[in-house]
Parts: structure tokens; C-alpha cells; sequence
């Protein structure tokens, strides 16, 4: 993966579909999470160049742009947020927005998924449509109490364990 600020992005080489118009709507949406996250990460934006077309079948699911929100905090809790262009299929495009948090369960699954939207590109949705509704989660995430614990209370999810 490549990363950088959204502007070293190289837009119409990854989706080289997409007119100016998208190209500058992707850039106000992207802009808006940056401001959100202004501050209090320095998380980069990562794409891959080999993903700009389908890369085939492979493990999981092969992203082509996103950007992952970490946010750490003591005795190894985590809340993470993500907003990745990924490919779903030969020539299907989705773009995902997820929130997660570290697991504290007595078996220990890693993370959660505590929200999260999938927003498959086609002829009723536009890559910067799906893009900017992606981001308007995020930014509204992002603008919530950072607070694991809150999330995991929401999904009926076991609390972090004080040791
Ligand atoms: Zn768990």
C-alpha cells in the first residue's frame, strides 16, 4: 500500500471511471474526515496502485483506497474506524464504513465490528456518492465521545477488564 495525505491520491489512475466532478466531490468528502480527525491522529491514507483494477481472487477483501483511524488507549484498548474502497467482485466496487472495537469476551476474538454501512456501486450509486455518505459516518463517529467502552455497551458486548 501506498500512503500519503488524500491529495498525493492518484484518483483517475485507481478509478479511472470517475469525471472531474467526482474526482473534486471525493476530495470535499475526504476533506471532511481530515478536518474530524484534525489533531488526533496522524493516519494516512493508503491505496494500491495493483488494485486499480480487479485483482482476482485473493483472501479477504482487496481494498484499493482507505484510510484506518486507530485509536489506542491504556492496558491495550482499542477503538478503530475505517472507510475503504473496496473490490467486492470482478468489477464491483463497494465502498465500506466500519467501527471497531478491542475484544475483552472471555475468548478473545481480537476486535468487533460495532457498526458498520456497505455501499455497493452501481448505476443508482456513484463511487463519490457511496464515498460521501462513507464519510459522513466516519465524521459522525469521529465527532462522538471517543470511548470504547460505550460502544462495546451498545452492541452488548463485555466491558474492558481492569487489571
Ligand atoms: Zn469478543
Amino acid at each position: 500500500m501506498m500512503r500519503g495525505a488524500f491529495d498525493d491520491v492518484p484518483l483517475t489512475t485507481l478509478f479511472p471511471f470517475l469525471t472531474a466532478e467526482d474526482a473534486a466531490s471525493l476530495h470535499r468528502a475526504a476533506g471532511t474526515v481530515d478536518a474530524a480527525r484534525a489533531g488526533r491522529t496522524t493516519a494516512f491514507w493508503e491505496w494500491a496502485l495493483e488494485r486499480a483494477a480487479f485483482p482476482g481472487t485473493q483472501a479477504g477483501t482487496p481494498i484499493a483506497l482507505g484510510l484506518d483511524v486507530i485509536e489506542h488507549a491504556e492496558g491495550g484498548d482499542q477503538l478503530e474506524f475505517l472507510l475503504q474502497v473496496v473490490w467486492t467482485d470482478p468489477g464491483q466496487l463497494a465502498v465500506d464504513t466500519a467501527a471497531n472495537v478491542a475484544c475483552w469476551c472471555k475468548t478473545d476474538h481480537a476486535t468487533h465490528d460495532v457498526d458498520a454501512l456497505r455501499l455497493v456501486i452501481g448505476e443508482e450509486t456513484s463511487l463519490s456518492d457511496a464515498f460521501r455518505a462513507g464519510a459522513e459516518r466516519l465524521t459522525g463517529w469521529l465527532a462522538d465521545p471517543h470511548d470504547a467502552d460505550r460502544w462495546r455497551a451498545k452492541a452488548g458486548l463485555p466491558p474492558r477488564r481492569m487489571s
